[in-house]
């Protein structure tokens, strides 16, 4: 095996492109006979351990789809590629390194592991980024038999789906009931794989280094799951869309949904392991706020769950609260959507205040430009004022030279963007 720092030219030119985010020569270089994407730098860095500090996403799409190994760890200090990532801040980079299977428990020289290490410089955002995550092999674990069992806890078929209920970075339980929904094999199971989660829940508050965000976690999916279970067995008629239905229903008075307010500050409340930190803070914030005031417990969960910069993303679609949401309804443009699937479910509740927020919409577009409007007349007369005084000045320097009529008069040249853009707008569903 090669020494550290021992590198042919092309990997030399690689370290050097991978730095300057240099993407295309980078390509170019990693297609080459003597480059080993995994080569190692004079401190025993790797290409992707450089390039996750810098917190370049792009590279490191390109680094780890040539083969960068996540987990190679050489470098003098023990840090490894996760904890570059962690350190540089970027959850993105963080999540994509757990992704490819990045392992969080190696330690470097101090002792400290990834987590502890973003805990250490105060990247708390990627702290929870790690804690959230949940490799597949440790579910795995559940799918063969241990001990005295006959069978094992879970089927296999169904942990690959149950690892993407896991994994669900939207833990809206409209987002998280409609995922059941499509993956009914979940709902049937539901004592079993209760069970599982339950488990793990037990697990990360046992273990010698807690982790209460998995755990709380775990807890609040078993909630939905149950609820799932009990819509889908005992209301035969309307299944699981009618809780879904219940979680979206706006409270007449102020629009809130407060049956969602409701159903997760109660899966919250019965969180069992009540000397969590995380539990007494969530809680006393859902104590500091009344339902129906910002924030919602919704964001509360996901601030504890993900990381704060989850609930700063905005054009939240209004039934599922996925991120990104491009469509609005066409009457109101004041919500917003995923599809057409999504504006169906919230219309039953979201046409009772269509109209109103449409006209509030129209207001608050309208004081815009009345103040725009405000503005530029504000700022026509300080510019007329301004020529008013410098003409007067040069009257009293030099009287001779006259000019003619000097008031500036450029009539309103204001460009009235009263149309909104143009948007991708969809229909209103038939009610
Ligand atoms: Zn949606
Ligand atoms: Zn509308």
């Amino acid at each position: 095996m090669k020494k550290k720092g021992e590198l042919s030219d092309s990997e030399r030119a690689l370290f050097e492109n991978v730095q300057n985010g240099n993407t295309l020569v980078v390509k170019e270089l990693l297609s080459k006979d003597d480059v080993d994407v995994n080569c190692l730098d004079d401190y025993g860095m790797t290409p992707l351990q450089n390039t996750a500090f810098k917190a370049n996403v792009e590279m490191c799409q390109i680094l780890l789809s040539h083969g960068a190994d996540v987990n190679k760890n050489e470098h003098e200090n023990g840090y490894t590629t996760l904890m570059f990532a962690a350190l540089s801040g970027n959850t993105e980079v963080t999540k994509m390194m757990l992704d490819a299977g990045a392992k969080t428990s190696p330690v470097n020289s101090v002792g400290r592991n990834a987590c502890q290490m973003a805990a250490f410089v105060g990247q708390h955002e990627c702290v929870t980024v790690i804690k959230n995550f949940f490799p597949s092999d440790e579910l795995n674990y559940y799918t063969v038999p241990h001990g005295f069992e006959k069978e094992p806890k879970l089927r296999t078929d169904l942990a690959p789906t149950l690892h993407k209920f896991i994994l669900c970075n939207n833990v809206s339980p409209v987002k998280l009931a409609l995922f059941l929904k499509e993956n009914m094999e979940l709902v049937n199971e539901t004592p079993k794989i209760t069970k599982v989660l339950e488990h793990i829940c037990e697990k990360q508050m046992k273990a010698s280094e807690t982790n209460d965000v998995l755990a709380l976690k775990m807890h609040y999916l078993v909630q939905v799951l149950e609820a799932c279970r009990k819509w889908d067995v005992e209301k035969t008629d309307v299944g699981i869309d009618g809780f879904i239905k219940v979680l979206l229903k706006e409270r007449e008075s102020d629009g809130v949904p407060i049956g969602m307010e409701k159903f997760i500050r109660d899966a919250i409340r019965e969180f069992p392991y009540h000397d969590s930190e995380l539990f007494v803070q969530v809680v006393r914030n859902l104590a500091d706020t009344q339902p129906g005031r910002e924030p919602s417990a919704l964001v509360m969960l996901t601030q504890s769950i993900n990381g704060t910069r989850s609930i700063e993303i905005e054009d939240l679609c209004s039934a599922c609260n996925e991120p990104k949401a491009e469509k609005k309804c066409s009457a109101c443009k004041y919500v917003r959507y995923c599809n057409q699937s999504c504006q169906k479910l919230h219309w039953f509740t979201h046409k009772k205040r269509c109209k109103e927020l449409g006209e509030k919409l129209k207001k608050a577009e309208a004081e815009k430009i009345r103040r725009e409007e405000e503005e530029r007349k504000r700022k026509q007369k300080e510019a007329e004022e301004a020529a008013r005084q410098k003409e007067e000045e040069s009257k009293g320097e030099d009287s001779k030279e006259k000019e003619g009529e000097g008031a500036i008069t450029s009539e309103s040249q204001e460009t009235d963007k009263t149309t909104p853009p143009v948007e991708d707008d969809v229909q209103k569903p038939e009610s």
